[in-house]
Parts: structure tokens; sequence; C-alpha cells
């Protein structure tokens, strides 16, 4: 329901309902990109008990600066990394929204390339950024001729790349990185939510990160780390980039719960990354299965996959849905996304699928 008319809301934001994807109770979660596995019984009690100590200091305000967890985050990521190069917020959701309200605003703009993730255009319109889309090529991938004029042409102050991209799985080659850091006259941001998912030998930005003071390379602990739930999304660049993130994040934005419960995650992290090689695994199993269908199916480094393509997205969606199996309906139309979940989760979705689709 868009906000009554009485509702003295912004004339921009007017007929707009709020972002999110449909909450089903009771059925298989396939839709959100989650980790399917939950954190094992000893990591989580051991963030109750660093939520347990947390809990004793409430009385004060945490860390501004989050620095032992920045320090902890630098440590994952490595590449030479240190605290004052890596920036962490509540979701890399809040990482983009600081991103557009340091970088973007009134008179500037953001460009991204379709179809991409659908949080861009909000945080964009909520910061009062211009925004522009230039398209992706039919298997997803980005013209790197066609991509590099409209950047010349429009002059962005913002440039939002998502690899691997959500919600086609398609990552992004180095090289095009390096050619868009050529030409972009503002920052740009590699998003890279789902990279701990890539393939062997599809590269991070990381890697280059060095090369270019403009470049933010995006990360979250929702996926791999099994931490959606945490509110944990953090970015890396030069400290000076970082430093001006600094100046629009709210006072105390990562609470001293968020803080200690993504510190003691980070301290396990073999063991809630342990399940990425399976999910990769059943990725490409769930990949090649869904081709042998006779489906069309995106080449994915993520943990999910986009395939179509359907007359009727939506009585599919709805078939599965009657199943108990919920997937996204997203993407470019007549296509469908659905996340990796446990080897008995894809083999109910697979099941499922071919009743709907016969
Ligand atoms: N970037 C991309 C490409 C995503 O798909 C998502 C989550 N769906 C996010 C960022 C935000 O994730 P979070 O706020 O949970 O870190």
């Amino acid at each position: 329901m868009p906000v009554p008319e009485w509702v003295p809301i912004r004339d921009d934001l007017r007929g707009y309902e709020p972002y999110g994807a449909p909450q089903i109770p009771d059925v298989i979660n396939l839709n959100v990109n989650e980790n399917p596995y939950a954190p094992s019984a000893e990591v989580a009690a051991d963030i109750a008990e660093a939520v347990r100590i947390a809990a004793g200091g409430l009385n004060r305000y945490p860390d501004r600066e989050a620095t032992a967890l920045r320090t902890a985050l630098a440590g994952y990521l490595g590449h030479g990394l240190t605290a004052d190069r890596v920036w962490a917020a509540n979701g890399s959701n809040e990482v983009m929204l600081q991103v557009l309200q340091a970088f973007g605003g009134p008179g500037r703009t953001a460009l991204s390339f379709a179809p991409t993730y659908s949080m861009y255009p909000e945080y964009a319109r909520d910061t009062h950024t211009r925004w522009v889309t230039g398209t992706r090529e039919e298997d997803f991938t980005i013209d790197l001729d066609r991509a590099l004029k409209l950047i010349e042409a429009e002059q962005p102050d913002v440039v939002l790349l998502t690899s691997p991209n959500n919600p086609t799985g398609t990552a992004l080659p180095l090289d095009a990185v390096r050619a868009v850091m050529e030409v972009a006259p503002g920052v740009v941001v590699v998003d890279e939510a789902y990279a701990e998912f890539r393939r062997a030998g599809t590269p991070t930005a990381l890697e280059v990160l060095d090369e270019f003071p403009r470049l933010l390379v995006s990360r979250t602990m929702s996926k791999a780390f099994a931490l959606a739930g945490g509110r944990l999304g953090y970015v890396a660049a030069d400290a000076a980039i970082i430093d001006a993130l600094r100046i629009v994040r709210l006072p105390y934005h990562l609470s001293a719960v968020t803080q200690a419960v993504a510190i003691t995650a980070l301290a396990h992290s073999d063991e809630l990354l342990a399940r990425v090689d399976e999910i990769r695994t059943s990725r490409d199993e769930l990949a090649a299965w869904l081709k042998d269908e006779g489906h069309e199916v995106a080449e994915s480094d993520a943990n999910f996959i986009l395939f179509g393509t359907f007359a009727d997205r939506h009585a599919i969606w709805q078939g599965l849905v009657d199943r108990g199996v919920l997937i996204r309906e997203t993407g470019p139309e007549g296509w469908l996304r659905v996340s990796v979940g446990t080897p008995a989760e894809n083999a109910v979705f697979r099941q499922s699928l071919q009743e709907v689709t016969r």
C-alpha cells in the first residue's frame, strides 16, 4: 500500500512502496540468496557469549570507529589491507547508501548496468542522485566499448559495477575494471557481495585496489559468512575515501552487539566459510540440471542462478510457491532467480519445477 494522501511525504517518494521480496511462512526459502547453512551450535554459543559480554556494557556507546572489527575485516580480506582502509556498516546496503551520500547527491550522477541489483536506483532516489543505466549484453556481460562511451558521455560521479552481478551471477573481468577506472571521473564501486562463491579463475577487484585510489570494493557477511541476520557489510578503499564515508555516517551507527557478533563470526571464518565450496558445487550441479531440462541458464559465479525463459514466469513462481518453494521473480522479463539451498532443498526445487513446467 502506498502512503495515504494526507501523509506529507516528499513528492518524489509518493506512490512508492517499501522494497522487499515476498515473505511467506513455512516454505523453502530460495529467494534472497542467503546461505542455507545456519551457524553450528558451537559458533552460535560463542556469538551468544560475545553478546552477553557486550550486554554488560550497553550503558555506554559502542566504539564509534569499530576499530577492532575493521582490523579483523582487513585481516580477512588480506591484500595488505589495514583497518584505515576498511569501513563497515549495517549491511552493504548501508555502505552503498553512505557512498551515495558522500559521492552522489543533488546535481550528481550515478551509473550502473542493468539488469543489476534493484536497490541501487533506490539509494540514488533517496539521496537525490541522478540515476543512469547502461544495458548488459544478451549474455549479461558488459560490452566494454559501449560502457566506456556511456561513462564518457555521462561523466558519472559514482559508477556501480556488481561482480558477481545480481540477479544474473555474471562476473566482471579485471580488464573491465581497469578500463572503467581509466575513464570514470568519480568513484567506482565494485559490489562483490557474492565474491566468495566465484568460480576458480574468476578474479576479485581487490587484486587491483592499490592501482586506483578512487576504486572501492564492497563485501558483505550476509552471504558466504551465513550472517544475513547480523547485518554487516564492509568496503575496502584508499584511507582518504574511507575518511569521506566517515563524514556521512551516523555517530555510533554500528551497535556494540553488531560489532561483537561480527568480530566473533570473523574469528570463526574457517568454519563459517567451510560450506561455501559445497554451495559452489551444488550451484554448478543445479545449473547443469536446469540446462538438461532445456532451460536457458545464465553463467553464475554466485550462490544463485538466473534461468528461463517463461512466457508466464509468474505462473511458474506461483506454482512453486504452491509446492512450498519460494524463489524470486526478478531480472529481465521471463527469467526467474533461484538461490542455491541445501542438497535436500535443491531436490525439492527440482521436483517442483518439473511438476510446474510439465
Ligand atoms: N549487493 C548485492 C549485489 C546484493 O545482492 C545484496 C543483497 N541482496 C546486497 C548488496 C546487500 O546485502 P547486505 O545489505 O545484506 O550486505
